[in-house]
Protein backbone atom coordinates (compact mmCIF):
# COMPACT_ATOMS: atom_id res chain seq x y z
CA UNK A 1 0.00 0.00 0.00
CA UNK A 2 1.23 3.55 -0.89
CA UNK A 3 1.18 6.63 1.11
CA UNK A 4 -2.10 8.30 1.94
CA UNK A 5 -2.35 11.55 0.35
CA UNK A 6 -5.52 13.94 1.06
CA UNK A 7 -5.79 16.66 -1.15
CA UNK A 8 -8.45 19.56 -1.17
CA UNK A 9 -9.36 22.42 -3.12
CA UNK A 10 -10.82 25.32 -1.82
CA UNK A 11 -15.30 25.34 -1.29
CA UNK A 12 -17.04 26.81 -4.03
CA UNK A 13 -18.99 30.22 -2.67
CA UNK A 14 -22.20 29.28 -3.46
CA UNK A 15 -23.44 32.08 -4.88
CA UNK A 16 -23.35 32.34 -8.80
CA UNK A 17 -22.40 29.60 -11.74
CA UNK A 18 -19.17 27.84 -11.81
CA UNK A 19 -16.62 29.60 -14.01
CA UNK A 20 -13.26 29.24 -15.47
CA UNK A 21 -11.46 30.48 -12.61
CA UNK A 22 -13.09 27.60 -10.14
CA UNK A 23 -12.74 25.33 -13.07
CA UNK A 24 -9.05 26.25 -13.40
CA UNK A 25 -8.27 25.33 -9.48
CA UNK A 26 -10.10 21.97 -9.60
CA UNK A 27 -8.47 20.72 -12.98
CA UNK A 28 -5.12 21.37 -11.28
CA UNK A 29 -6.18 20.14 -8.12
CA UNK A 30 -7.31 16.75 -10.16
CA UNK A 31 -4.19 16.23 -12.11
CA UNK A 32 -2.35 16.22 -8.53
CA UNK A 33 -4.74 13.67 -7.67
CA UNK A 34 -4.11 11.52 -10.65
CA UNK A 35 -0.31 11.78 -10.79
CA UNK A 36 -0.45 10.90 -7.22
CA UNK A 37 -2.37 7.54 -7.49
CA UNK A 38 -0.49 7.05 -10.48
CA UNK A 39 2.87 6.74 -8.08
CA UNK A 40 1.01 4.44 -6.03
CA UNK A 41 -0.56 6.69 -3.55
CA UNK A 42 -3.93 6.22 -1.38
CA UNK A 43 -5.53 9.81 -2.31
CA UNK A 44 -8.73 11.00 -0.80
CA UNK A 45 -9.55 13.99 -2.97
CA UNK A 46 -12.38 16.25 -1.14
CA UNK A 47 -14.06 19.21 -3.28
CA UNK A 48 -17.40 21.18 -2.39
CA UNK A 49 -19.17 24.09 -1.49
CA UNK A 50 -19.76 26.83 1.04
CA UNK A 51 -23.10 27.47 1.44
CA UNK A 52 -23.56 29.58 4.56
CA UNK A 53 -23.14 33.31 5.31
CA UNK A 54 -25.09 36.83 4.60
CA UNK A 55 -24.03 36.78 0.84
CA UNK A 56 -25.69 33.42 -0.18
CA UNK A 57 -29.05 34.18 2.38
CA UNK A 58 -29.05 37.71 -0.18
CA UNK A 59 -28.48 35.96 -3.22
CA UNK A 60 -31.51 33.40 -2.51
CA UNK A 61 -34.02 36.30 -0.82
CA UNK A 62 -33.22 38.01 -4.56
CA UNK A 63 -34.28 35.32 -6.27
CA UNK A 64 -37.24 34.73 -4.01
CA UNK A 65 -36.32 31.27 -2.75
CA UNK A 66 -35.32 29.48 0.54
CA UNK A 67 -31.46 29.20 0.73
CA UNK A 68 -31.49 25.37 1.66
CA UNK A 69 -32.99 25.55 -2.35
CA UNK A 70 -30.78 28.08 -3.35
CA UNK A 71 -27.57 25.88 -2.32
CA UNK A 72 -29.15 22.67 -3.44
CA UNK A 73 -29.73 24.18 -7.00
CA UNK A 74 -26.28 25.80 -7.14
CA UNK A 75 -24.26 22.76 -5.50
CA UNK A 76 -26.00 20.82 -8.76
CA UNK A 77 -24.83 22.96 -11.44
CA UNK A 78 -21.09 22.69 -9.92
CA UNK A 79 -21.36 18.64 -9.39
CA UNK A 80 -22.55 18.66 -13.43
CA UNK A 81 -19.55 20.88 -14.38
CA UNK A 82 -16.92 19.02 -12.69
CA UNK A 83 -18.63 15.96 -13.98
CA UNK A 84 -17.80 16.93 -17.66
CA UNK A 85 -14.27 18.16 -16.99
CA UNK A 86 -13.52 14.39 -14.83
CA UNK A 87 -12.82 15.65 -11.76
CA UNK A 88 -11.79 12.48 -10.15
CA UNK A 89 -13.04 13.41 -6.15
CA UNK A 90 -13.79 11.09 -3.35
CA UNK A 91 -15.96 13.27 -1.86
CA UNK A 92 -18.14 16.51 -2.40
CA UNK A 93 -19.14 18.29 1.04
CA UNK A 94 -21.52 20.52 1.32
CA UNK A 95 -21.11 23.22 4.27
CA UNK A 96 -24.98 22.47 5.06
CA UNK A 97 -24.71 19.08 6.21
CA UNK A 98 -25.12 17.57 9.33
CA UNK A 99 -21.54 16.11 9.98
CA UNK A 100 -20.15 19.76 8.96
CA UNK A 101 -22.30 21.05 11.70
CA UNK A 102 -21.15 18.20 13.64
CA UNK A 103 -17.96 19.14 13.27
CA UNK A 104 -17.60 22.70 13.43
CA UNK A 105 -19.35 22.76 16.71
CA UNK A 106 -16.71 20.01 18.16
CA UNK A 107 -14.27 22.03 16.90
CA UNK A 108 -14.53 25.34 18.25
CA UNK A 109 -16.17 23.28 21.42
CA UNK A 110 -12.78 22.47 22.33
CA UNK A 111 -11.22 25.52 21.19
CA UNK A 112 -13.26 27.18 24.20
CA UNK A 113 -12.70 24.34 26.44
CA UNK A 114 -8.95 25.15 26.61
CA UNK A 115 -9.01 28.68 27.03
CA UNK A 116 -8.67 30.40 23.65
CA UNK A 117 -12.04 32.10 23.25
CA UNK A 118 -13.25 34.80 24.94
CA UNK A 119 -16.52 37.03 24.62
CA UNK A 120 -15.93 40.72 23.42
CA UNK A 121 -17.36 43.51 21.60
CA UNK A 122 -17.01 44.22 17.93
CA UNK A 123 -17.60 47.45 16.71
CA UNK A 124 -16.59 48.75 13.13
CA UNK A 125 -17.72 49.71 9.75
CA UNK A 126 -19.26 46.62 8.46
CA UNK A 127 -19.60 45.86 4.23
CA UNK A 128 -23.01 43.41 3.81
CA UNK A 129 -21.20 42.74 0.36
CA UNK A 130 -17.94 41.95 1.84
CA UNK A 131 -19.80 40.06 4.72
CA UNK A 132 -16.70 42.12 6.91
CA UNK A 133 -15.72 44.70 9.05
CA UNK A 134 -13.95 47.55 7.42
CA UNK A 135 -11.42 49.88 9.02
CA UNK A 136 -11.81 53.39 8.61
CA UNK A 137 -9.04 53.38 6.18
CA UNK A 138 -10.31 51.03 4.09
CA UNK A 139 -13.33 53.05 2.47
CA UNK A 140 -13.41 54.99 0.05
CA UNK A 141 -13.61 59.14 0.01
CA UNK A 142 -17.71 58.55 0.33
CA UNK A 143 -17.21 56.27 3.32
CA UNK A 144 -18.41 53.64 1.04
CA UNK A 145 -16.87 49.86 0.09
CA UNK A 146 -14.28 50.20 -2.68
CA UNK A 147 -15.41 46.73 -3.79
CA UNK A 148 -18.63 47.22 -3.04
CA UNK A 149 -19.90 51.27 -3.74
CA UNK A 150 -23.54 50.40 -4.29
CA UNK A 151 -23.81 48.64 -0.69
CA UNK A 152 -24.65 50.04 2.61
CA UNK A 153 -21.76 50.52 5.44
CA UNK A 154 -22.93 50.09 8.57
CA UNK A 155 -21.51 50.74 12.27
CA UNK A 156 -21.72 48.03 14.12
CA UNK A 157 -21.10 47.06 17.70
CA UNK A 158 -22.10 43.33 18.75
CA UNK A 159 -21.20 40.71 21.15
CA UNK A 160 -18.86 38.30 19.47
CA UNK A 161 -16.85 35.36 20.49
CA UNK A 162 -13.41 36.39 20.06
CA UNK A 163 -10.45 33.59 19.30
CA UNK A 164 -6.77 34.50 20.54
CA UNK A 165 -4.81 34.37 17.19
CA UNK A 166 -2.79 36.94 18.41
CA UNK A 167 -1.09 34.35 21.50
CA UNK A 168 -0.59 31.96 17.82
CA UNK A 169 2.28 34.02 16.50
CA UNK A 170 5.94 32.55 17.61
CA UNK A 171 4.36 29.28 17.38
CA UNK A 172 3.33 30.05 13.74
CA UNK A 173 6.85 31.20 12.83
CA UNK A 174 8.61 28.47 14.49
CA UNK A 175 6.38 26.08 11.99
CA UNK A 176 7.38 28.25 9.50
CA UNK A 177 11.25 27.68 10.19
CA UNK A 178 10.87 24.19 10.54
CA UNK A 179 8.92 23.75 7.01
CA UNK A 180 9.92 26.14 4.83
CA UNK A 181 7.84 24.57 2.29
CA UNK A 182 4.67 24.65 4.58
CA UNK A 183 3.32 27.11 1.73
CA UNK A 184 4.43 27.27 -1.75
CA UNK A 185 5.55 28.96 -3.75
CA UNK A 186 8.22 30.63 -1.96
CA UNK A 187 6.76 34.23 -2.35
CA UNK A 188 3.70 33.18 -1.14
CA UNK A 189 5.49 31.43 2.24
CA UNK A 190 7.75 34.69 2.68
CA UNK A 191 4.05 37.24 2.51
CA UNK A 192 2.92 34.84 4.75
CA UNK A 193 5.56 35.55 7.16
CA UNK A 194 6.11 38.89 7.36
CA UNK A 195 2.28 39.01 8.00
CA UNK A 196 2.62 36.95 11.00
CA UNK A 197 6.05 38.70 12.12
CA UNK A 198 4.04 41.91 11.88
CA UNK A 199 2.07 40.85 14.51
CA UNK A 200 -1.74 39.07 14.31
CA UNK A 201 -4.41 40.48 16.28
CA UNK A 202 -7.52 38.19 17.85
CA UNK A 203 -10.24 37.62 15.81
CA UNK A 204 -13.50 37.61 15.76
CA UNK A 205 -15.24 33.94 15.30
CA UNK A 206 -19.41 34.14 15.46
CA UNK A 207 -21.90 36.77 14.05
CA UNK A 208 -24.62 37.93 16.10
CA UNK A 209 -27.16 38.47 13.48
CA UNK A 210 -26.50 36.50 10.36
CA UNK A 211 -28.80 33.22 10.85
CA UNK A 212 -27.75 31.61 7.60
CA UNK A 213 -24.86 29.44 9.78
CA UNK A 214 -23.99 27.02 11.98
CA UNK A 215 -25.15 27.87 15.62
CA UNK A 216 -22.33 28.64 18.03
CA UNK A 217 -21.57 25.34 20.65
CA UNK A 218 -23.73 26.40 23.57
CA UNK A 219 -24.98 29.86 22.48
CA UNK A 220 -27.49 29.60 19.90
CA UNK A 221 -28.03 33.47 19.47
CA UNK A 222 -24.96 33.10 17.59
CA UNK A 223 -23.63 31.65 14.27
CA UNK A 224 -20.22 30.80 13.45
CA UNK A 225 -18.42 33.40 11.10
CA UNK A 226 -18.54 31.56 8.09
CA UNK A 227 -15.11 32.57 7.27
CA UNK A 228 -14.13 30.36 9.95
CA UNK A 229 -16.88 27.96 9.83
CA UNK A 230 -15.84 27.04 6.05
CA UNK A 231 -12.03 25.80 6.73
CA UNK A 232 -12.81 23.56 9.44
CA UNK A 233 -14.81 21.48 5.31
CA UNK A 234 -11.23 20.01 5.38
CA UNK A 235 -11.86 18.25 8.66
CA UNK A 236 -15.32 17.63 8.21
CA UNK A 237 -15.01 15.33 5.49
CA UNK A 238 -12.23 13.20 7.46
CA UNK A 239 -15.22 11.97 10.17
CA UNK A 240 -14.09 14.17 12.81
CA UNK A 241 -14.63 13.54 16.03
CA UNK A 242 -14.99 10.21 15.13
CA UNK A 243 -11.80 7.77 15.87
CA UNK A 244 -10.95 7.48 12.52
CA UNK A 245 -10.44 10.81 11.43
CA UNK A 246 -6.53 9.99 12.09
CA UNK A 247 -6.80 7.97 8.92
CA UNK A 248 -7.14 10.87 6.50
CA UNK A 249 -5.87 13.94 8.90
CA UNK A 250 -3.38 16.32 8.91
CA UNK A 251 -4.35 17.17 5.25
CA UNK A 252 -1.30 16.70 2.89
CA UNK A 253 -2.22 19.24 0.79
CA UNK A 254 -4.57 22.57 0.85
CA UNK A 255 -4.83 24.09 -3.08
CA UNK A 256 -6.29 27.23 -2.74
CA UNK A 257 -6.49 30.84 -4.49
CA UNK A 258 -4.25 33.18 -3.70
CA UNK A 259 -6.32 35.75 -1.96
CA UNK A 260 -6.85 32.82 0.47
CA UNK A 261 -3.35 31.91 1.41
CA UNK A 262 -3.53 33.83 4.89
CA UNK A 263 -6.64 32.17 6.41
CA UNK A 264 -4.85 28.88 5.58
CA UNK A 265 -1.53 29.34 6.52
CA UNK A 266 -1.91 31.06 9.69
CA UNK A 267 -5.47 30.98 11.16
CA UNK A 268 -6.49 27.61 10.54
CA UNK A 269 -2.97 25.45 11.55
CA UNK A 270 -3.67 28.01 14.89
CA UNK A 271 -7.17 27.02 15.31
CA UNK A 272 -6.37 23.06 14.61
CA UNK A 273 -3.64 23.55 17.62
CA UNK A 274 -5.82 25.05 20.17
CA UNK A 275 -8.01 22.66 19.59
CA UNK A 276 -4.83 20.11 19.81
CA UNK A 277 -4.81 18.69 16.58
CA UNK A 278 -2.23 18.55 14.06
CA UNK A 279 -2.12 21.37 11.56
CA UNK A 280 -2.47 20.72 7.62
CA UNK A 281 0.88 19.35 6.04
CA UNK A 282 0.80 21.95 3.04
CA UNK A 283 -0.62 24.41 1.22
CA UNK A 284 -0.24 25.76 -2.02
CA UNK A 285 -1.48 28.82 -3.74
CA UNK A 286 -1.83 28.42 -7.30
CA UNK A 287 -2.04 31.98 -9.74
CA UNK A 288 -4.94 33.75 -11.17
CA UNK A 289 -6.24 33.00 -14.53
CA UNK A 290 -6.98 36.63 -16.86
CA UNK A 291 -9.71 36.12 -19.33
CA UNK A 292 -9.76 40.17 -20.07
CA UNK A 293 -6.69 39.66 -22.22
CA UNK A 294 -6.21 39.33 -25.89
CA UNK A 295 -9.58 38.83 -27.40
CA UNK A 296 -12.14 39.49 -24.58
CA UNK A 297 -10.64 43.14 -24.25
CA UNK A 298 -12.27 43.96 -27.29
CA UNK A 299 -15.41 42.45 -26.72
CA UNK A 300 -16.19 44.24 -22.90
CA UNK A 301 -18.88 42.90 -21.35
CA UNK A 302 -19.03 39.52 -23.36
CA UNK A 303 -18.52 37.01 -20.59
CA UNK A 304 -17.51 33.58 -22.07
CA UNK A 305 -19.49 30.71 -20.58
CA UNK A 306 -17.76 27.39 -19.07
CA UNK A 307 -19.96 25.80 -21.09
CA UNK A 308 -18.55 27.60 -24.61
CA UNK A 309 -15.12 26.79 -23.50
CA UNK A 310 -15.70 23.11 -22.86
CA UNK A 311 -17.36 22.45 -26.31
CA UNK A 312 -14.82 24.15 -28.32
CA UNK A 313 -12.28 21.43 -28.19
CA UNK A 314 -13.85 19.08 -25.29
CA UNK A 315 -12.88 18.53 -21.65
CA UNK A 316 -9.54 16.68 -21.78
CA UNK A 317 -8.16 19.40 -24.82
CA UNK A 318 -9.53 22.26 -22.14
CA UNK A 319 -7.80 20.38 -19.14
CA UNK A 320 -4.25 20.21 -21.05
CA UNK A 321 -4.46 23.16 -22.29
CA UNK A 322 -5.69 25.45 -18.99
CA UNK A 323 -2.15 23.23 -17.43
CA UNK A 324 -0.01 23.55 -19.80
CA UNK A 325 -0.71 27.47 -20.74
CA UNK A 326 -0.84 28.87 -17.27
CA UNK A 327 1.91 28.19 -14.71
CA UNK A 328 0.81 26.26 -11.40
CA UNK A 329 2.48 28.61 -9.56
CA UNK A 330 1.84 32.05 -11.47
CA UNK A 331 -0.73 33.76 -12.97
CA UNK A 332 -1.62 33.57 -17.06
CA UNK A 333 -4.45 34.53 -19.65
CA UNK A 334 -6.96 32.44 -21.15
CA UNK A 335 -7.85 33.34 -25.37
CA UNK A 336 -9.52 31.00 -27.30
CA UNK A 337 -6.60 32.10 -30.11
CA UNK A 338 -4.01 30.38 -28.01
CA UNK A 339 -6.19 27.47 -26.82
CA UNK A 340 -6.33 26.84 -30.56
CA UNK A 341 -3.17 26.96 -31.16
CA UNK A 342 -2.21 24.64 -28.31
CA UNK A 343 -4.80 22.43 -29.28
CA UNK A 344 -3.57 22.33 -32.97
CA UNK A 345 0.31 21.92 -31.80
CA UNK A 346 0.52 19.81 -28.93
CA UNK A 347 -2.57 18.00 -28.85
CA UNK A 348 -3.96 17.28 -32.75
CA UNK A 349 -0.06 17.37 -34.51
CA UNK A 350 1.69 16.34 -31.55
CA UNK A 351 0.71 13.61 -28.86
CA UNK A 352 -2.61 12.86 -31.16
CA UNK A 353 -0.45 12.17 -34.26
CA UNK A 354 2.28 10.66 -33.13
CA UNK A 355 0.24 7.70 -31.77
CA UNK A 356 -1.90 7.50 -34.66
CA UNK A 357 1.96 7.21 -36.72
CA UNK A 358 2.94 4.66 -34.41
CA UNK A 359 0.05 1.96 -34.60
CA UNK A 360 -0.39 2.55 -37.95
CA UNK A 361 3.20 1.33 -38.31
CA UNK A 362 3.26 -1.57 -36.23
CA UNK A 363 0.00 -2.55 -37.44
CA UNK A 364 1.09 -1.90 -41.17
CA UNK A 365 4.76 -4.01 -40.41
CA UNK A 366 4.89 -5.66 -37.68
CA UNK A 367 0.93 -7.97 -37.82
CA UNK A 368 -0.07 -5.58 -34.71
CA UNK A 369 2.55 -6.74 -32.56
CA UNK A 370 4.85 -5.12 -30.58
CA UNK A 371 9.01 -7.11 -30.88
CA UNK A 372 11.05 -7.83 -28.44
CA UNK A 373 13.94 -5.04 -28.98
CA UNK A 374 16.87 -4.52 -26.46
CA UNK A 375 15.49 -1.11 -24.56
CA UNK A 376 18.60 0.68 -25.00
CA UNK A 377 18.44 2.85 -28.02
CA UNK A 378 18.78 6.95 -28.23
CA UNK A 379 14.77 7.63 -27.95
CA UNK A 380 15.14 4.85 -25.01
CA UNK A 381 17.68 7.39 -23.03
CA UNK A 382 15.48 10.61 -24.16
CA UNK A 383 12.05 8.72 -23.08
CA UNK A 384 14.06 7.83 -19.36
CA UNK A 385 15.43 11.66 -18.96
CA UNK A 386 12.12 12.96 -20.02
CA UNK A 387 10.79 11.23 -17.39
CA UNK A 388 12.74 12.00 -14.66
CA UNK A 389 12.05 15.76 -15.67
CA UNK A 390 8.52 15.22 -15.57
CA UNK A 391 8.39 13.10 -12.33
CA UNK A 392 10.74 15.78 -11.05
CA UNK A 393 8.03 18.35 -12.45
CA UNK A 394 5.38 16.98 -10.78
CA UNK A 395 6.42 15.89 -7.00
CA UNK A 396 7.18 19.31 -7.00
CA UNK A 397 3.64 20.16 -8.15
CA UNK A 398 5.01 22.54 -11.69
CA UNK A 399 2.00 20.68 -13.58
CA UNK A 400 3.16 23.46 -16.26
CA UNK A 401 6.84 21.57 -16.39
CA UNK A 402 5.39 18.43 -16.33
CA UNK A 403 2.99 18.78 -19.57
CA UNK A 404 6.45 20.45 -21.09
CA UNK A 405 8.40 17.74 -20.05
CA UNK A 406 6.28 15.32 -21.92
CA UNK A 407 5.38 17.63 -25.39
CA UNK A 408 9.23 17.97 -25.77
CA UNK A 409 8.90 13.83 -25.80
CA UNK A 410 6.84 13.90 -28.64
CA UNK A 411 9.27 16.51 -30.49
CA UNK A 412 12.43 13.79 -29.72
CA UNK A 413 9.93 10.79 -30.84
CA UNK A 414 8.56 12.49 -34.17
CA UNK A 415 12.97 13.34 -34.84
CA UNK A 416 13.49 9.69 -34.14
CA UNK A 417 11.03 8.23 -36.83
CA UNK A 418 12.44 10.95 -39.70
CA UNK A 419 16.02 9.94 -38.33
CA UNK A 420 15.00 6.10 -38.51
CA UNK A 421 12.69 5.91 -41.51
CA UNK A 422 11.07 2.73 -40.39
CA UNK A 423 9.38 2.49 -43.58
CA UNK A 424 12.65 2.27 -45.63
CA UNK A 425 13.84 -0.71 -42.64
CA UNK A 426 10.77 -2.63 -43.76
CA UNK A 427 10.99 -2.11 -47.57
CA UNK A 428 14.25 -3.42 -46.83
CA UNK A 429 13.97 -6.20 -44.29
CA UNK A 430 16.25 -4.86 -41.77
CA UNK A 431 13.85 -6.63 -38.48
CA UNK A 432 16.33 -6.23 -36.32
CA UNK A 433 16.61 -2.21 -36.54
CA UNK A 434 12.94 -1.98 -37.57
CA UNK A 435 12.18 -4.10 -34.32
CA UNK A 436 14.71 -1.24 -32.30
CA UNK A 437 12.92 1.30 -34.04
CA UNK A 438 9.32 0.58 -33.47
CA UNK A 439 9.88 -1.19 -30.10
CA UNK A 440 11.53 2.56 -28.82
CA UNK A 441 8.51 4.18 -30.30
CA UNK A 442 6.08 2.31 -28.99
CA UNK A 443 7.70 2.37 -25.36
CA UNK A 444 8.00 6.10 -25.61
CA UNK A 445 3.74 6.32 -26.30
CA UNK A 446 3.00 3.80 -23.36
CA UNK A 447 5.15 6.37 -21.09
CA UNK A 448 3.87 9.63 -22.99
CA UNK A 449 0.32 7.90 -22.26
CA UNK A 450 1.24 7.40 -18.50
CA UNK A 451 2.60 10.96 -18.44
CA UNK A 452 -0.35 12.49 -20.04
CA UNK A 453 -3.09 10.47 -17.93
CA UNK A 454 -3.46 13.47 -15.30
CA UNK A 455 -4.13 15.95 -18.16
CA UNK A 456 -6.56 13.90 -20.31
CA UNK A 457 -7.82 10.80 -18.46
CA UNK A 458 -10.24 10.02 -21.23
CA UNK A 459 -8.01 10.30 -24.09
CA UNK A 460 -4.90 8.39 -22.75
CA UNK A 461 -7.71 5.76 -21.51
CA UNK A 462 -8.24 5.57 -25.19
CA UNK A 463 -4.53 5.14 -26.31
CA UNK A 464 -3.98 2.55 -23.19
CA UNK A 465 -6.60 0.44 -24.40
CA UNK A 466 -4.99 0.52 -28.02
CA UNK A 467 -1.48 -0.77 -26.61
CA UNK A 468 -3.24 -3.69 -25.47
CA UNK A 469 -3.92 -2.76 -22.16
CA UNK A 470 -7.04 -2.38 -19.55
CA UNK A 471 -9.04 0.98 -20.29
CA UNK A 472 -7.31 3.16 -17.36
CA UNK A 473 -3.61 3.48 -16.90
CA UNK A 474 -2.00 1.72 -14.41
CA UNK A 475 0.24 3.06 -11.89
CA UNK A 476 4.15 3.46 -12.23
CA UNK A 477 6.20 2.91 -9.11
CA UNK A 478 9.01 1.46 -10.36
CA UNK A 479 10.64 1.71 -13.97
CA UNK A 480 8.58 2.71 -16.64
CA UNK A 481 7.30 -0.77 -18.70
CA UNK A 482 8.39 -2.41 -21.61
CA UNK A 483 5.36 -2.50 -24.37
CA UNK A 484 7.29 -5.78 -25.72
CA UNK A 485 4.50 -8.53 -27.07
CA UNK A 486 1.83 -6.01 -26.57
CA UNK A 487 -1.05 -6.25 -29.48
CA UNK A 488 -1.88 -2.94 -30.75
CA UNK A 489 -5.10 -1.84 -32.31
CA UNK A 490 -5.88 1.55 -34.40
CA UNK A 491 -7.18 4.33 -33.22
CA UNK A 492 -9.43 7.09 -34.73
CA UNK A 493 -8.12 10.67 -34.36
CA UNK A 494 -7.87 11.21 -31.14
CA UNK A 495 -8.10 15.27 -31.48
CA UNK A 496 -9.95 15.75 -34.84
CA UNK A 497 -9.29 19.00 -36.57
CA UNK A 498 -12.30 21.26 -36.67
CA UNK A 499 -13.62 23.33 -39.25
CA UNK A 500 -11.68 25.51 -40.74
CA UNK A 501 -12.69 29.26 -39.27
CA UNK A 502 -14.88 28.44 -36.38
ZN1 LIG B 1 -17.56 45.30 0.39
Amino acid sequence: MGNKFYLTTAIDYANGEPHLGHAFEKVGADCIARYRRLRGDRVHFVIGMDEHGQKVAQAAEDAGVAPQAWVDDIAGRFQVAWGELGISHDDFIRTTEVRHRRTVQELFRRIQERGHIYEGVYKGYYCVGCEGFKLEKDLDADGRCPIHPTREIKWVEEPNFFFRLSSFGPWLLERYAADPTFVRPKAKMNEIRNVVTDGLQDISVSRARVPWGIPWPGDESHTVYVWFEALINYLSATGFPDERYTDLWPADLHVIGPDIVRFHAAMWPAMLDAAGLEPPRGVWSHGWINTQGERFSKSAGVRVSLREIIDRHGSDALRYFLLREVPWDGDGNFSFERFDARYTADLADGYGNLVSRVLAMIIRYLDGVVPAHPGTNTLHAARDAAWTRYTDAMDGYLLHEGAAAAMALVAEANGFIEARAPWTLAKQGEQAPLADTLGALADTVAALTVMLAPFLPTKTATVWHALGNGGQVTPVTGPLPSAAHQKVLKVTPLFPKPPAAS
